[in-house]
Order: C-alpha cells, then structure tokens, then sequence
C-alpha cells in the first residue's frame, strides 16, 4: 500500500489532552521515533491500515497556542505550514475544553482541514459536563468526534472522518470567528497587499496578516525581505493607531481578546458544567446578566435606565439652553429695525436651528449611555441574551449590535452589518434598522413628550416609542426572512469579551465627538434647510394681506377701547396676518396641497412642511415647526416652541403621539437611504422598502391617531 493513497494526519493539542495515548491507541505497534529537523524534540510517526488506506500519523509536541514564544510552538506550525498535513487533528481534553479552545481557534485561523476529537469523554460523562456535541460543531465549523484514548472509544469513527475529510467527501466548514471591526478590516486589508506580492504566493495570506498583527517575530522576518513590505508596514503602523483610539490597546491584545471572546461565548452556548466552581467577577456577572430568566428583564431594565437618565438629566440642560436662546432672541429683536433681517435671525436661525440645538444634552447623554454599553462588554451580553428572541424573528443575535448602532445613527448601522455573512441575513437587519430610532429623532420626541406629558410620563412615552420602532423593525424582518429571503440561519458563536470599565477619557473623547458631529450638521445642513424654508415660507408675499393689516391697525388705533385691548388687539391681528402669509407662501401652497393625504393622522398644512423637510434629515423636523409656528406667533420667540405647540388648536396631544410615531416610522432621512442602496447594490428594492416604510408610517400614525382621541 502505497502512492497517493496515503493519508498524513498530524495531532495537536495542548500538553496532557491524550495526543499520545490516542496515537498509541491508532498506530499500535507501526511507531518510528526520530527528531524533528534541527531541533532536538521527538518526533513520534506510525501508521494503521483502515477500510484499505494507509494513514500516517505524526504526534506533534503539546502547544496551548501557536505564537512563537516556544520550540514546540514553532515546530507544531512549521510542520502544518510546510509539511501539510491532509488532515491536522485537534485532540481535546473534554473536562477542560475553555483552555483547549484556545489552540482550536488558531488552527481554525490556518484554515487547516481540520477535525477535533473530543477526548477523554469518558471523564466528561463521569465528572457531569454536558457538551452539546452538535451545536458546537456548527459553531466552530468542524466536524467534532468524542473520542476516549483510555477506553479506545471513538477510534473508528475517528480515522472514518480523517478518510472522508481527505478524500473531500465532507464538507469542512468556513473558520467562523471574525476579529473586532478595526482588527479585521487591518487583516483584510494586509492580506490584499501581500497577495500582490508574487513570492508569497499560496502562502495563507489572511493567517500571515494575522500573525503580523499579532507581532509574531518569525512572519516578520518572512515578510520583511519582500518589496510590498513597505506598505504592509504602513499598513500595520495605521492599525495600531486606529486600535488604540477606539480600544486604548494595541492589535496583539485585541486579537488575543477576540478569541477569548469567541470561546466564552461557545462555552457559554454548548457546555454546562455540573456545580460550577467559578471564580472570576466575569463568570459572577454572567450567572446573573445571561441567565435565562433574568436575562431579558435585566436588558430591559438596563435601557429604561439609560432612558430615564437621557431623559431626567438632559431635562435641565435643555431648559438652560432654551432660555439662553429665547433671551438672545429677546434681546436681538430691538437691535434689528429692519423686519425681513429680524425675521431670517429670530424666527430662522434662533428658532430652527437653536431649536435643534438645544437638544444636545440629549443626544450626547444618549451616546455616552450607548457607549457605555458597548465598551463595558455589556452589549455582547445582550447580543447573547436576545439571540434567541432574534431567531423567532429569523434573525441571528449578531443582528443586534448594528440594530443597536440604529439607535445612535442608520448610517454607520447599516455598514455595521457588513459582519453579517449571510446575504439574506444582512439584507433584512439592512431593512429593520431605520426603524431602530436614530438620534436624530430624539429632539422631536422630547419636544413633543415634554410638551404635551407631565414629566413623569415623558420618558415612559419616549420609551414607548422606541418600542414600538423595535417590534415594527422585527416584524419586517420576520416578514422578509419568512418570504422572500428565506434561508437556513447560520448558527455563529456570540463572543463575550471580558468586562472592564471604560476609561473616562474615552467617553469624554465619545462623547465630545458627537457633540461636534450634532453641532457642525447644526451649522451646515440644518442650517442651510432653515433657510430654505424660512424663504418658502416668506414669499412669495400678498400685498393684499399687507394692506389689510395696514386697514386693520388704523381701525384699532381709532377706535374707543382701552390702551390694553387695543394692544392685544393689535397683537392679534399682526399674528393673523402672519398666518395668512405662510399659508399664501410657497411653503403654505405645498403643505395644503399635501393635507388632504394627512389630515386623518391628525396633521395639518404646517406639519406637512415639516414631514417633507424632515426627509433631508430627521431634526430639521424640530426646526421646521420652530421655524414656521413662530412665524405664526408673533414675538414668542424659539427657545417656547412647547409652549406654543401646546396653546394651538390645531395641536393636541392625539396630534403630538401621531407625529411621533409617523417621525419614528417614515423613511429615514436621504443619506441612509442612499448608504443602503449601497449596500442592497440596486435601486429597486430600495424604493419598494420605502414605499412600504411609508405605508406602514401612515397605518400606524392613523391607528395611534384615532385611539389617543379615543381614550381621552
Ligand atoms: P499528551 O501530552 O497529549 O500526549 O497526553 P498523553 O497521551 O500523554 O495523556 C496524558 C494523560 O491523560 C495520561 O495519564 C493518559 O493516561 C490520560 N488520558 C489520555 N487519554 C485519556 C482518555 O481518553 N481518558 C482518560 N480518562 N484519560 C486519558
Ligand atoms: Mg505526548
């Protein structure tokens, strides 16, 4: 027996999983001794004849990892890398599988065919481990055997898989652990550099970026001879950057967190050990946050809070701002005789933009809350505990952290999905993320909940809302996985990195960021919109009502009343011109043109305008109706907007619940929609979604519409 028939197997495995004992156990009495090359560690081969094939077994020296700290690190990947082996066996210690794992991971990341045997069962069953022999399988993507070198259990089943994944007629799954975004994205992006560089061709070009990543000395010195070294090195230098702004760690330390992370989240998933003698604060907050009964009441419990506080803390803040802004309001006015200039400052500038801007505490609570989650480890929990609850939904838990990113801004979410490996998968988490209420629709909520709620209700009411865009960005989902994008949900390990406080000053850096990101759109885009509508709802401008007003001020300063009335008087009738102005503007025209659509969700002409402006981003809503209903309201001034929405008629508190939930609902604002038409590759089924995101806002504005005025 001889030729290409043969078969190399070679066994890893951490020092005392039972490589030896399992070699001993297949090869019998076929052993040969010898070194390997130029190292003075053993090298034990032997072989077994089965089903008529001959497969040689080389026993590598034990190794917990494959870094080239130690002889036997680098004898074990020397031999893999250059001998290739048709099948590497990882030989497991089964009551000990965390620490095992470690290995598993790297040898998936040589993308190896690689097969595990499950040793030392017999143990696992005596001490009460329960191993979910399948589902691990699945997430790890290779075939796993249990096997017992004591008890020779296994050992046929053992060399059936070794014959059948060398002949390829079973599939080897995909390596399924992906690195932390900045890791990952610097992996790619060496690994296309060196594949432009020819002498390295049919080398692993992925394992070798991750290895420079990682610093290993031996990939150095391989790499570094080569010409594309250059731009590999800038490459890596760019990395390490970007790794210590997000994380405040350097690529070696966060690949090596990545993969820890994977394990736990495996372990977690498929082992449960019988009285857990855990230890670490880590595995104690876990009992409580993933366990199965607290585990979603927790989650809950957690983002109320983070509600309340962005609610209750940013209450005052807001109220500040709102008074400054009506002050310079106030004061401006006088120094501005001219009534075109007074009215771009006051009711243009002060009232749309400071309207929006007044919001701010808000939003950077919201982000510093959001970021908090995501840094402390908390959010990977998360992702843990609602995986299930996702898969009712045909989703995966890996799902939720771009669902989640939804929350701060659709943009970078929908990207967030790239992690996704799954078309389908990826294209209805696409679907369900503008429906995960963005930033940007916090200023109206807290408008309009603050307005129209006493403030013990007002953040209930907004968490409502937030809610409901949950449940409808689900129910999409469901709807498209269970028609047209149907498919088999990829299981995928949940990783669970450790927990650790995060550092102040990455907050502080998180949050002032956002806070200049708020700011600078405030500044530009909001900016130029308010002037745009100010213009469509300044001009064009009727003489007539001009002259009636100028008829209207004679009659009252002649008539008999008393100094007072005649003011209000006056008031009255400079607000009632005012009013007939906007609706005789271009502005006015449009929003009338638009209210038949929209008068049973309870919204009149000067909500339509908002609606529509609304579509170039979300807080030109806020500034819309700051800009128009102060037009209407002569001399109130920006920073009481609330107040002005809650003393007109036309706005009631059906009208205010309707618009939120028209706000949380309808077409997120232009750029989303153009990022996700990036992402989708096609026009089509990007403008079908928004026709549907359309009709879905207006069902549900006229349902909340009707049922708010029915249980007043
Ligand atoms: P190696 O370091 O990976 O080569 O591990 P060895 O084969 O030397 O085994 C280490 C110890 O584990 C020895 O005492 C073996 O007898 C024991 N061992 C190996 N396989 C099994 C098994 O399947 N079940 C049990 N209970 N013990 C085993
Ligand atoms: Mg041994």
């Amino acid at each position: 027996m001889s030729g290409r028939d043969d078969i190399t197997v070679a066994l890893t495995g951490n020092p005392n999983a039972g490589k030896s004992s399992l070699f001993n156990a297949i090869t019998g009495a076929h052993q040969r001794v010898g070194n390997f090359p130029g190292v003075t560690i053993e090298k034990h081969e032997g072989y077994t004849d089965f089903q008529g094939r001959r497969i040689t077994l080389v026993d590598l020296p034990g190794t917990y990892s494959l870094t080239p700290y130690s002889p036997e690190e680098i004898v074990t990947r020397r031999y893999i890398i250059d001998e290739k082996p048709d099948v590497v066996v990882n030989v497991l210690e089964g009551s000990n599988l965390e620490r095992n794992l470690l290995l598993t991971v790297q040898l998936m990341e040589m993308e190896v065919d690689l097969l595990v045997a499950l040793n030392m069962i017999d143990e696992v069953e005596e001490k009460g481990i329960s191993i979910d022999v399948k589902q691990l399988q699945k997430l790890l993507g290779s075939h796993i055997v249990p096997t017992s070198a004591r008890q020779k259990r296994g050992i046929d089943a053992l060399l059936g898989h070794i014959l059948r994944i060398a002949d390829g007629s079973i599939e080897i799954g995909k390596n399924k652990l992906a690195f932390s975004p900045e890791v990952e994205q610097a992996v790619e992006k060496i690994a296309a550099l060196l594949s432009h560089e020819r002498e390295l061709d049919g080398k692993n070009h992925r394992w070798l970026a991750i290895k420079l990543l990682e610093n290993d000395r031996e990939v150095y010195q391989d790499v570094q001879k080569y010409p594309v070294w250059v731009k590999v090195e800038l490459a890596l230098q760019e990395a390490i950057t970007e790794c210590e702004r997000m994380h405040r760690t350097d690529p070696e330390l966060l690949i090596t967190e990545d993969r820890h992370a994977f394990i736990r989240g495996a372990m977690q998933e498929c082992v449960s050990l019988p009285n857990a003698e855990k230890a670490s604060l880590t595995d104690h907050i876990d009992m409580v946050v993933l366990n199965r009964g607290l585990g979603l009441p927790v989650f809950f419990a957690v983002v109320w809070s983070i509600f309340q506080m962005t609610f209750t803390l940013g209450a005052p803040l807001t109220k500040g701002l709102q008074f400054l802004f009506g002050l310079a309001g106030r004061s401006l006015a006088p120094l501005l005789p001219d009534p075109l200039v007074r009215s771009i400052i006051v009711d243009g500038v002060l009232a749309g933009v400071g309207g929006v801007v007044v919001y701010l505490p808000n939003i950077v609570l919201l982000f510093i809350g959001l970021s908090f989650l995501e840094a402390s480890g908390y959010m990977a929990r998360a992702a843990f505990v609602i995986d299930k609850v996702m898969h009712r939904f045909g989703l995966h838990g890996k799902s939720f952290i771009p669902m989640v990113t939804g929350f701060g801004c659709s943009i970078p979410a929908i990207m967030a999905t790239r992690t996704l490996k799954s078309r389908s998968d990826r294209l209805a988490t696409i679907m369900a993320i503008p429906f995960m209420s963005c930033g940007a629709k916090l200023p109206l909520y807290v408008l309009l909940a603050g307005a129209f709620f006493p403030p013990a209700t007002a953040a209930n009411v907004m968490f409502g809302i937030y809610l409901l865009g949950i449940g409808v960005g689900l129910w999409t989902a469901w709807m498209l996985k269970s028609t047209i994008l149907k498919s088999d949900s990829e299981p995928f390990v949940m990783e669970l990195p450790p927990y650790r406080w995060p550092t102040i000053a990455s907050v502080i850096f998180q949050a002032r960021m956002k806070a200049v990101m708020y700011l600078k759109k405030a500044g530009t885009l909001i900016l130029a919109a308010v002037m745009l509508i100010w213009a469509a709802s300044n001009f064009p401008h009727s003489r007539e009502i001009d002259a009636r007003l100028t008829r209207d001020k004679a009659r009252i300063q002649t008539s008999a009343a008393l100094p007072e009335a005649k003011a209000a008087q006056l008031v009255t009738a400079a607000t009632r011109a005012q009013a007939d102005q906007l609706e005789y503007s271009i502005a006015g025209r449009g929003g009338k043109l638009l209210e038949p659509l929209i008068r049973p969700l309870g919204f009149d002409w000067r909500i339509g305008i908002a609606l529509v402006t609304g579509l170039a981003a979300k807080e030109v809503v806020v500034s819309t109706l700051g800009t128009i209903y102060s037009i209407g309201h002569a001399g109130q001034g920006a920073a009481d907007l609330s107040s002005i929405l809650r003393s007109d008629p036309g706005f009631s508190q059906a009208t205010a619940l309707s618009l939120m939930v028209f706000v949380l609902l309808y077409i997120p604002c232009v750029a989303s929609i153009g990022v996700m038409k990036k992402e989708v590759g096609a026009w089509k089924p990007v403008l079908a979604y928004t026709g549907y995101v359309l009709l879905v806002a207006w069902v549900a504005s006229f349902l909340t519409y009707r049922l708010a005025l029915l249980m007043r």
